[in-house]
């Protein structure tokens, strides 16, 4: 029917509560794509929790679930508290309506640099605040803040063999640069990053068998600690003045035009 078409078209992926009934397939970048077949991750489990629940982004490709289990376990095994699980997906993937541009395929995970021992209630999960553990000024990580338990948990991440890369603050990659690892191959997934003060975003590569899932270019084999001194300055340099510039004429932003297969989730609520 027509109108049920117009209708289907206007639909966005926040529309969306429930994950496709396909096999699982990640399509297209993380900054845009979508994903078929996806799961949600239980709100807990061993050793995480999932936190911000009622933004209904705790879905992901069956390897992300995965991934996050494993390493929970890895993690309480190690000592760790409660990991606190934060945005993933939308049930279909796709663009979020605030905040990041990627998590678009259900490969992307921001887990927080705050943990807890014990299971919180749905309303402490929801409002747990935010423990931001960097000094940007200073270039330093915060003291009060920054702890052992988050190398441990940046490095069993790192060390696994789905995860592509790892999106860090300069500062806490400034951290892990100054500290002496007997191995430290892992690092070069470790990159440093705007924001990410508060939590860490990992992201697995494309599941082989998704052939329209398009991975980022492979990590330099370098641990990348020499290409520090660009945040730094960044961060540490006194802020400018504010001159008033001519206003120009903003350039037409082009909307990217999501992978052919992906408007086949927007039907069938
Ligand atoms: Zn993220």
């Amino acid at each position: 029917m027509l109108l049920s078409a117009n209708h289907a078209l206007a639909l966005s992926w926040q529309d969306f509560s429930t994950v496709s009934n396909q096999k699982p397939d990640a399509v297209g970048t993380y900054n845009n794509g979508c994903l078929f077949g996806g799961a949600g991750l239980p709100e807990t489990g061993e050793g995480f929790q999932v936190i911000r629940t009622s933004r209904n982004r705790f879905y992901g490709h069956p390897n992300l679930i995965n991934f996050i289990q494993s390493l929970a376990i890895a993690t309480k095994a190690k000592g760790l508290d409660d990991l606190l699980i934060a945005d993933m997906s939308m049930p279909r993937g796709g663009n979020f309506k605030s905040g990041h541009a990627s998590h678009q395929t259900g490969l992307d995970v921001d887990i927080w640099l705050r943990s807890f021992e014990q299971k919180l209630s749905i309303k402490q999960r929801e409002t747990v605040e935010k423990l931001d553990v960097v000094n940007k000024k200073q270039f330093k990580v915060k003291t009060a803040s920054w702890n052992p338990d988050h190398v441990t948990l940046i490095k069993e991440a790192a060390k696994s063999e789905q995860v592509a890369r790892i999106f860090v603050s300069p500062v806490i990659k400034q951290q892990l640069c100054d500290m002496e690892f007997t191995d430290d191959a892992w690092l070069n997934k470790v990159r440093p990053w705007w924001g990410h003060t508060y939590h860490i975003h990992v992201r697995l590569s494309c599941p082989k068998e998704n052939s329209h899932c398009k991975n980022q270019k492979q990590v330099a084999d370098t641990d990348g600690c020499n290409e520090l001194a660009w945040w730094r300055n960044q961060f540490t340099k006194p802020a400018k003045k504010l001159i008033k510039k001519p206003v120009k004429k903003k350039a037409k932003i082009k909307a990217k035009v999501k992978p052919e297969q992906c408007q086949a989730l927007l039907v069938n609520k």
